[in-house]
């Protein structure tokens, strides 16, 4: 069965307010195994309305509208439900009744237009509402041959939300095909989004079954996969099997496969070889140690470190020679390399990591230009130093080399 969720309210269209239901919506009916196919967004504008329920009643099994169900001449969507499906709006006196007890009880004074609220398309059943006025309406009816569910709920997310999970599950439940629907997020480091994707596409081709998305990110490529089936098990076998799959082609480039970040493996890894790490960062400014505390519990494993900006600070605080930054300059892999060895002796770590690097938009060269960065890990055996040249701005360049700087770590302790 396939859904459309129908965002109705001009506000939606301007730059100022954000569909949010929907994404709510969507994540409920995929844990009822319902798809959503369709999502659209509508003004305040009757002839609109009828138009977007007329397509969708085309090509979804289920509807459901949210907002415009107030008491606001712009308050429409009752209205166009009914136009479209040609039925009568009929208004619920008990409805009236309790709209007029809410009033009373917070000692309000209810306006006139209020009543519209108790508006009920023919046939269809009255969600109550016990957050707001406007009760939700819930109705089935034939198209082409085929039912389809019209579900319309208070656009305020609370309501939304509550009037749902009170009265729509488990309705919905008793209407659609028993399915079970499984997801999993691989996140993938250390190769570009077209040169993943070419070595993969063999393999989840053949999972037909198995939706595959790839969304490339600063220095990390994810990889989104969904099933359905008949039972969560099997559902949870047929990706495993295509994950197993996928890791075995891309080997150590594979992160995570449960949604854990990058500074979360590091920590597992470290604490499992009951490491420690220290940082010298200059171009990240502190990001990589940011990164690292993010976690809880990093104090059992980043003793700290600094931000070594100005090159007196590289030798005052990690001991690099003054006439190694002379020489081959403050971005050269051999600073990073004494950043990185300097940090590991001064606070007596297990691994040492050192960063230095040109992040624009100013300051680069015909040789060391934007976006070059060298990253170098110190260990009992030896300092490992690696030079990128990262794209985009400023920003961008500093995520990329915290990125890469975390994955040399993983990389080591894995
Ligand atoms: P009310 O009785 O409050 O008028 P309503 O059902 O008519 O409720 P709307 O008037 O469409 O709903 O929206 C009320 C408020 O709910 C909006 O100002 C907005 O803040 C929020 N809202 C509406 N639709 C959405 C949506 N799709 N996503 C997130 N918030 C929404
Ligand atoms: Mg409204």
């Amino acid at each position: 069965m396939i859904a459309e969720i129908i965002a109705v309210g001009s506000e939606l269209l301007t730059p100022f307010r954000q569909d949010t239901n929907s994404l709510y919506l969507t994540e409920q009916l995929n844990s009822l195994g319902v798809e959503v196919g369709f999502k659209t967004i509508v003004g305040d504008r009757l002839k609109d309305i009828v138009r977007v329920i007329t397509t969708a009643l085309s090509r979804a099994d289920i509807l459901i509208l949210s907002g415009g169900l107030g008491p606001t001449e712009d308050d429409l969507t009752r209205e166009g439900v009914a136009e479209t499906l040609g039925l009568q709006l009929r208004r619920d006196p008990q409805i009236v009744q309790a709209i007029e007890r809410r009033f009373t009880e917070h000692g309000w004074k209810m306006s006139s237009n209020n009543v519209k609220q108790a508006d009920v398309i023919s046939g269809a059943t009255v969600l109550p509402n016990s957050n707001g006025t406007a009760p939700g309406q819930w109705i089935t009816g034939q198209s082409d041959g085929k039912e389809k569910i019209i579900v319309l709920l208070p656009g305020p997310p609370h309501e939304l939300k509550a009037l749902f999970e009170s009265s729509v599950v488990e309705r919905l439940r008793a209407k659609v095909p028993k399915q079970f629907l499984a997801t999993r997020v691989l996140k993938v480091t250390g190769m570009g989004e077209s040169a993943c994707d070419a070595r993969i596409a063999p393999i989840y081709k053949r999972f037909v079954d198995v939706d595959t998305t790839i969304l490339a990110g600063p220095g990390e490529i994810q990889l989104h996969l969904r099933t359905q089936a008949q039972s969560s098990e099997a559902a949870d076998q047929r990706l495993d099997s295509l994950v197993g799959k996928i890791e075995d082609e891309l080997g150590d480039c594979v992160y995570s496969d449960n949604g854990d970040s990058l500074e979360q493996i590091v920590s597992y890894y470290l604490q499992m070889r009951n490491a420690t790490l220290a940082v010298a960062e200059s171009c990240t400014g502190g990001l990589v140690a940011e990164r690292l505390t993010s976690v809880s519990g990093s104090s059992r494993y980043f003793l700290g470190g600094a931000v070594v900006y100005s090159n007196a600070l590289k030798t005052e605080m990690a001991d690099v020679p003054e006439d190694l930054i002379d020489v081959y300059g403050a971005v050269s892999e051999q600073v990073a390399r004494a950043l990185a060895e300097g940090i590991r002796k001064r606070c007596g770590s297990t691994l040492g990591l050192g960063i230095t690097g040109v992040a624009g938009p100013t300051g680069g060269t015909a040789e060391k230009p934007v976006g070059l960065v060298f990253h170098a890990l110190a260990s009992e055996n030896g300092t490992e130093v690696v030079k990128r040249q990262f794209p985009g701005d400023r920003a961008r360049v500093r995520w990329f080399a915290s990125q890469q700087a975390l994955d040399m770590v993983r990389r080591k302790v894995m």
